[in-house]
C-alpha cells in the first residue's frame, strides 16, 4: 500500500462534497490536492473552504494558526494525473452517475501510485461495480461522507465484495484522524444510512396522506418522542424531495420491499416543483 506519511490525499470533484472532504483532510494535517474538470469549480471550492475556515475562526472553533496551516496544505491541480501522482488515498466526489464513476476510476487506477487506496463518496451506487472498472478492486472502497462534511460526524465505510481488510483498516484510521465516527457497511443498496432514513421519511409521507397528523406534528413526534434532531419530513425538505424520490425508486427497484415504494404524495409534490428548501416549498414553506 502507498505511504500515508509521505503521500497526499487527492480529492476528485470539487463540488458540494469534494471541497468539504478536502477541507477536513487538510485540517487533519494531510497534504491535499483538489481536482475538477471544471477549473472554476476548484476555485469556488477553495473559496468555500476559505469562508468555512474564516467562520470557524470568528466563532472561536478554529485557531487562526490552524486555519492558515490548513489553507497551506491545500493545492489545486489542473490535470487528473498531477492530482493523483503522489496520492496514498484518492477520494472521488464526482456526479452520482455510474458511467462517470467508472471512467474516473479507470483513469485514476492508471495514474495513481501502485497501492493507493481508491475511494468513492457515492451515496447509493455499487462500490463493487465501480471497483470492477479498475485492475485492483481490493484497493477500492466507499467513503460516504455527509453534508456539510466539516460538521457531520458520520462516515460510512463501504466494503465492496473484493475490498481487502488492510484497506478497510486504513480507511478507518483515516476516518478517525479526520475526526469522524466510522461505521463499516457491506456494499448493499442504500448502505446503512439511506436504507433506514429513507424508509422513515416515506412512512411519514404515507401518514400525511392518510391524515394521521400534520407534517409538523409527525416531525414533533420524532423530535420530542424519539430525540431525533430533525423530523423526517423537515429532513426530506432539506435533502430535496426529488433527491429522496430518486433514492426511493432506486431502493424499491433493487430491494423490492413495499416500504421503499415512493408514495403518490411524493411523486405529486415533485411533479409540482415542490422540492423542499431549495424551491421554497415542500412539507414546509421556506
Ligand atoms: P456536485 O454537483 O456539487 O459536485 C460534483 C463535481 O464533480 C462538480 O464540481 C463537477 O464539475 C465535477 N465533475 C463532473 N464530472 C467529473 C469527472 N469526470 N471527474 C471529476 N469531477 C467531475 O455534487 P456533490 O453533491 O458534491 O456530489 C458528489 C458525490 O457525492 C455524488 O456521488 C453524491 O451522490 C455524493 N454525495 C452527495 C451528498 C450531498 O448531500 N450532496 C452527500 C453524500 C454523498
Amino acid at each position: 500500500m502507498s505511504d500515508e506519511r509521505t503521500g497526499t490525499v487527492a480529492v476528485i470533484g470539487a463540488g458540494t462534497m469534494g471541497h468539504g472532504i478536502a477541507q477536513v483532510s487538510a485540517m487533519a494535517g494531510y497534504d491535499v490536492v483538489l481536482y475538477d474538470p471544471q477549473p472554476l469549480a476548484v476555485e469556488k471550492g477553495l473559496a468555500k473552504i476559505g469562508d468555512n475556515l474564516a467562520r470557524g475562526v470568528e466563532r472561536g472553533k478554529v485557531a487562526e494558526g490552524d486555519a492558515d496551516a490548513c489553507r497551506a496544505r491545500l493545492k489545486p491541480a489542473d490535470a487528473l494525473k498531477d492530482a493523483v501522482a503522489d496520492a496514498w488515498l484518492v477520494i472521488e466526489a464526482a456526479p452520482e452517475q455510474m458511467e462517470i464513476k467508472e471512467r474516473v476510476f479507470a483513469d485514476v487506477y492508471g495514474l495513481a501510485p501502485e497501492g493507493a487506496i481508491l475511494a468513492s463518496n457515492t451515496s447509493s451506487l455499487s462500490v463493487t461495480r465501480i471497483a470492477a472498472a479498475t485492475g485492483a478492486p481490493e484497493r477500492v472502497i466507499g467513503l460516504h461522507f455527509f453534508n456539510p462534511v466539516h460538521i457531520m460526524k458520520l462516515l460510512e465505510v463501504v466494503r465492496g465484495s473484493e475490498t481487502s481488510q488492510p484497506v478497510v483498516d486504513a480507511a478507518l484510521e483515516y476516518a478517525r484522524r479526520i475526526g469522524k465516527e466510522p461505521i463499516v457497511v457491506t456494499d448493499t443498496p442504500g448502505f446503512a444510512s439511506s436504507r433506514l432514513g429513507v424508509v422513515l421519511g416515506l412512512e411519514a409521507m404515507r401518514m400525511v396522506e392518510q391524515g394521521v397528523a400534520t407534517p409538523q406534528d409527525i416531525d414533533r413526534a420524532m423530535e420530542l418522542g424519539y430525540n431525533h434532531p430533525m423530523g423526517p419530513l423537515k429532513l426530506t425538505d432539506v435533502v430535496g424531495l426529488d433527491v429522496r424520490l430518486g433514492i426511493a425508486e432506486y431502493l424499491h427497484r433493487e430491494l423490492g420491499g413495499e416500504q421503499y415504494r415512493p408514495p403518490e404524495l411524493l411523486r405529486r409534490m415533485v411533479a409540482e416543483g415542490k422540492l423542499g428548501k431549495k424551491s421554497g416549498q415542500g412539507f414546509y414553506d421556506w
